[in-house]
């Protein structure tokens, strides 16, 4: 199978829960390779931008509030089948609903507050790594 990439953030409640290292480590131990990462702070224009498709749903003003709160850590991964894996690592956008041994499931409060992102696609992902990283910011190939 092809090696594929995905974007995650670590999000703000993330950070404040000093969860970056165990999250960190959860990611890395699935397989997957870190190609980019940084910590940074999204303003509510930047955070609105990047949940552009969200923008007429009723939490839109909420996730964007929490989004821009406080720093936050995304991250290009690279692994075969990134993104549905991915997915299933940090399982269920509400935290109630995840399975058992998920990253949401073990570390998330609510479905607004649900400590991480991931790509839903190979096409979004790509548009969401653009969104933070230069393409000198990308480590090619790190193994
Ligand atoms: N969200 C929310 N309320 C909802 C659905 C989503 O606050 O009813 C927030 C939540 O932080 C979620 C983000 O909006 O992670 C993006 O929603 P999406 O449906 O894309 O979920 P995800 O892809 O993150 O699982
Ligand atoms: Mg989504």
């Amino acid at each position: 199978m092809a090696k594929e990439r995905t974007l995650t953030i670590l999000k703000p409640d993330c950070v404040r829960k000093e969860l970056i290292g165990e999250v960190t480590k959860r990611i890395q131990e699935a397989g997957f390779s870190i190609l980019a990462m940084k910590l940074t702070r999204l303003t509510p224009e930047t955070a609105g931008g990047f949940y552009e498709v969200h923008r007429e749903r009723p939490f839109f003003g909420e996730l964007v509030e929490f989004m821009s709160s406080g720093a936050c850590v995304p991250m290009i991964l690279e692994k075969e089948n990134a993104v549905a894996d991915f997915r299933k690592l940090i399982g269920a956008t509400n935290p109630a609903e995840a399975d058992a041994g998920t990253i949401r499931a073990d570390f998330a409060d609510s479905v607004g507050e649900n400590i991480i992102h991931g790509s839903d696609s190979v096409e979004n992902g790509k548009i969401e790594a653009a969104y933070f990283f230069a393409e000198s910011e990308v480590v090619a190939n790190n193994s």
